[in-house]
C-alpha cells in the first residue's frame, strides 16, 4: 500500500482530450503545449502521449532541449524564445522553432550565417501586453526577418489571448481584429487560439491551435468544469488516511488551533500537504473525497498532513483512499475554494509525489 501522496494518470484521457480538441478545431493543427512540466503531468510521458500532436509548444529552451533529447521529432516552439546568441544556437543545434517577441531578437537573427536555417515564430502583441511586438513594430520586424538569410520563409505569426477565458467579453473581439488587420495580405501559418479560444471562439480556430489546460482535462472558465466542455481529467491526486481521532466539541485542530469542533467529531489526518502541492490557502470546507463521499477539510493545511471532519463519514479506516482532486472532484472547484487557478494547483504538484499511470 502506497501511504503517500501520489498522482494517478489517466493518460488515455490525454488522447481521448486531444480528440475533442480536434472536433472543436477540426481544421487546424494541434500545438499541443507543455510547459511547465506538461502542466505537472510530466514533459516526456505527455508527449510520448500526444504522438499524434502536430507540434508542441513549451516556455523555455532547456523544455524544448529535453524533448529532443528524449528522440521527440514533432516540431517544438519556444514560447520564450532566446536571450542572447548562445541560446539561438541552442535552438538552431536541437531544431527548435523559437518566438521571436522583441527586436533585439531579429538583430540575433542578422548575425547568424545563412547555411545555418531556422525556423521562428513571430509573435504580435495585439492586446495583453506581455511577449510579443507591438502593432507599429510588426511590418518592419516582418519584413527584416523575411530578408534574414538563416529564417525560413515565410515566418509563421502568433498572438495570444488575454481574455478569452470570459465568454462575454469584447476584449477577444478586438484582439483578432487587430491580428487579422496587421496580417491583412500576409500569406503564412497564423496561431491565435488557446484552450478557451478553441472551446469557445470560432475566430480563433484557424491555422495553428495551442491548448494547453483543456489538453489534461480542465475547463479554463470560470464556474465550469473539464466534463462541462466533454473532457476527461487527467490527474487524480490522491493519498491515504493515516490516523482517525475522536475529539470533544471545544477542542482545537492543528496549528493556531485556528477550527475548533463544534461537536463530537471524529477526525481523519490525510497524508498529503502544501509539502506535496496541496494548497496551503485551502480552508475549512474545501472537499475531500473519502470512501466517494465529500467530506470537509478542516483546519490549517500543513507541510505534509490535512485533517477531516469524518464525523459523517463513520466507516471511514485508517489506510483508505482519498480524492484531494481528479475523478469525482475536480481541480476548478479545489481551486476556488483555494482561491486560486486549477493551473496552479496541477503545476505546483511537488517531485516528492509519486506519479501513477493509468
Ligand atoms: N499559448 C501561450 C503563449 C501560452 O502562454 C499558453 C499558456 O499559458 C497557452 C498557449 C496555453 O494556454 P491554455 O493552457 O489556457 O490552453
Amino acid at each position: 500500500m502506497v501511504l503517500s501522496a501520489y498522482a494517478e494518470l489517466d493518460l488515455a484521457a490525454v488522447t481521448y482530450n486531444l480528440t475533442r480538441i480536434r472536433a472543436y478545431a477540426p481544421k487546424a493543427k494541434i500545438m499541443a503545449v507543455l510547459k511547465a512540466n506538461a502542466y505537472g503531468h510530466g514533459l516526456l510521458r505527455i508527449a510520448k502521449v500526444l504522438a499524434d500532436a502536430d507540434a508542441f509548444a513549451v516556455a523555455r529552451l532547456g523544455e524544448g532541449i529535453a524533448l529532443r533529447e528524449a528522440g521527440i521529432t514533432q516540431r517544438i516552439v519556444v514560447l520564450q524564445g532566446f536571450l542572447d546568441r548562445e541560446e539561438l544556437e541552442f535552438h538552431i543545434r536541437y531544431g527548435l522553432e523559437p518566438v521571436i517577441h522583441s527586436p533585439f531578437q531579429a538583430e540575433l537573427l542578422e548575425q547568424i550565417p545563412s547555411a545555418e536555417v531556422v525556423t521562428v515564430w513571430l509573435k504580435l502583441d495585439t492586446g495583453m501586453h506581455r511577449l510579443g511586438l507591438l502593432a507599429d513594430q510588426f511590418a518592419p520586424n516582418y519584413s527584416r526577418l523575411q530578408n534574414c538569410p538563416a529564417v525560413r520563409r515565410p515566418i509563421p505569426v502568433m498572438t495570444h489571448l488575454a481574455n478569452a477565458d470570459v465568454v462575454q467579453d469584447t476584449f477577444t473581439g478586438q484582439q483578432l481584429d487587430r491580428f487579422n488587420s496587421a496580417l491583412h495580405n500576409l500569406q503564412t501559418e497564423c496561431s491565435i487560439a488557446n484552450s478557451a479560444g478553441v472551446l469557445a471562439w470560432d475566430g480563433t480556430r484557424s491555422g495553428w491551435v495551442r491548448p494547453g489546460i483543456a489538453l489534461y482535462g480542465v475547463s479554463p472558465f470560470p464556474g465550469r468544469t473539464g466534463p462541462d466542455e466533454g473532457l476527461k481529467p487527467v490527474m487524480s491526486f490522491r493519498s491515504r488516511l493515516i490516523a482517525l481521532k475522536d475529539l470533544k466539541a471545544g477542542d482545537a485542530v492543528g496549528y493556531g488551533g485556528e477550527w475548533v469542533c463544534p461537536r463530537p467529531t471524529r477526525l481523519g489526518i490525510v497524508s498529503v500537504g502544501y509539502g506535496d502541492g496541496y494548497p496551503r490557502s485551502a480552508r475549512t470546507g474545501t472537499p475531500v473525497l473519502v470512501r466517494g463521499r465529500r467530506v470537509s477539510l478542516v483546519g490549517r493545511v500543513s507541510m505534509d498532513m490535512i485533517s477531516l471532519d469524518l464525523t459523517d463519514c463513520p466507516d471511514a479506516q485508517v489506510g483508505d483512499e482519498v480524492t484531494l482532486w481528479g475523478k469525482g472532484l475536480p481541480v476548478e472547484e479545489i481551486a476556488q475554494h483555494a482561491s486560486t487557478i486549477p493551473y496552479e494547483l496541477l503545476c505546483g504538484v511537488t517531485p516528492r509525489v509519486k506519479m501513477v499511470e493509468r
